[in-house]
């Protein structure tokens, strides 16, 4: 499959140019040329198959010309040897659990398939990759756990000293290996500048490939069209006839990108409701058709905490521009971190279920958008994010309650933290990096 950016100024290319590029030269995202399509016949062998065969169809489509296939249905059976569970709350509302991956949260899905595509493609050029991130906590500890072991890949995360959760530096310090943490003494923007800095050191080049794993990477949005998919075919069978609305937490808006190539590709998908906190940039142009970024805003939904969210041009690109076109496929919904904070307490009280704070926004989300069209009949689904224990302050405020620590957890909490404590001058990075190896 061929890609190109979406400012259309350089040549197309291949999905390994792509994958190890990340951003296009010209500072657009790569999008795919033409978006494969299921026929109705290849839908009905799916319905029966499995997460894993649903999967491979589609990464098939997207990779099969570049990765043998015995090579690719391996690789895939890799990323997820974890379940994607489909819990009914009450009759018609689904929440698609997406945080049974070793960091639990979603994130786990992007990036263990970027680490393998990334690793495949890079064995077969013989080179060793070096993953470069600056992290405040999520993306880079999905990222530790997504490259551990891969061969050919190495990962150098900087993040900033105190500023992130106990758990979350659990995550990103515990995985060794070919993984290294990096403790900066500043703040996060210190991080991200010192990572800027070395992507365009030029003698640094001459020693190491280095690449970027952040949310815009291609190889990241793929594999989360699988559970869209994946739910939307569990769906046709209970209710058949009837298009599920997908309600997306959103931050940079990859997950929610991902939901409609996956509804491109043919699969039986409704309506999409693009959840947001107080950062509601994209709502406010799905409303007005102007599209005005502001600082980002602090909420209780962390994770979504984007004032200008990287995937827009992507979404853009979908839809020419047009923002009407946008609004028949997805409507914006933002929620408050009041609304946030009663929807886990009435959730709890009524279904007795825990939901993070992320995944309730979308329910909240979900929950405005049936009170104002009349979607009889149409299940919902809610993207759940991440598992409740990764932001217990919230959930206690909610319900004065602590989650109990699932045991993937208690094993990370317990390992030995493993970090290279360095000064937010660019000297002390630089020699890290060129004694790597
Ligand atoms: C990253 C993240 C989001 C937002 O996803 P995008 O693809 O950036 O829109 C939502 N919830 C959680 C828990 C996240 O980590």
């Amino acid at each position: 499959m061929i890609f190109f950016s979406t400012t259309k100024t350089t040549a197309p290319v291949s999905l390994k140019k792509a994958t190890l590029e990340g951003l296009a030269p010209d500072g657009g995202l790569y999008v795919p040329s033409e978006i494969p399509r299921f026929s109705e016949e290849e839908l009905g062998l799916l319905e029966s198959g499995s997460f894993n065969n649903v999967a491979f169809a589609i990464a098939k489509k997207f990779a099969g010309d570049e990765i043998p296939l015995d090579r690719l249905s391996r690789l895939i059976d890799e990323c997820f040897p974890f379940e994607t569970p489909l819990q009914e709350l009450s009759a018609g509302t689904f929440i698609e659990e997406l945080f049974h991956g070793p960091t639990l949260a979603f994130k786990d899905y992007g990036a263990r398939f970027l680490a393998r595509m990334t690793g495949a493609f890079a064995a077969e050029d013989q080179k060793m990759i070096t993953v470069l991130v600056a992290t405040s906590g999520d993306t880079g500890s999905a990222v530790a756990y997504g490259f551990h072991g891969i061969p050919n890949t190495r990962v150098v995360l900087l993040y900033p000293s105190g500023k992130v959760s106990r758990l979350q530096e659990q995550q990103l310090t515990t995985a060794g290996d070919n993984v290294f943490a990096l403790e900066v003494r500043g703040d996060f923007d210190d991080c991200q500048r010192l990572v800027k800095q070395a992507f365009v050191d030029t003698d640094l080049k001459q020693k190491l490939t280095l690449t970027s794993a952040n949310s815009i990477n291609i190889s990241r949005l793929i594999p989360q069209s699988f559970y869209y998919a994946w739910a939307s075919l569990q769906l046709r069978k209970r209710f058949p006839g009837k298009l599920p609305l997908i309600s997306v937490p959103s931050g940079n808006y990859g997950n929610l990108t991902a939901g409609l190539m996956a509804k491109m590709m043919g699969f039986p998908i409704g309506h999409f409701i693009a959840a947001s906190n107080a950062n509601d940039s994209v709502t406010r142009y799905l409303d007005e058709g102007r599209f005005e970024p502001k600082p980002t805003v602090t909420t209780l939904t962390t994770a979504m905490d984007v004032g200008n969210p990287s995937n827009f041009a992507r979404l853009r690109h979908f839809f020419d521009g047009d923002f009407r076109k946008m609004g028949t496929e997805i409507s914006g919904i933002a929620v408050s971190d009041a609304e946030t904070v009663e929807a886990i307490r009435s959730v709890y009280k009524t279904f007795g279920y825990i939901m993070d704070p992320h995944t309730a926004v979308g329910f909240r989300a979900l929950e405005k958008y049936r009170g104002e069209h009349s979607v009889a009949g149409e299940p919902g689904v809610v993207l759940s994010t991440a598992h409740p224990v990764k932001f217990d302050d919230a959930i206690m405020t909610a319900i004065g309650q602590e989650v109990p620590i699932p045991e993937e957890m208690k094993e990370i909490m317990e390992k030995q933290k493993n970090a290279t404590l360095i000064g937010n001058g660019y000297e002390e990075l630089a020699r890290f990096l060129s004694n790597l190896d």
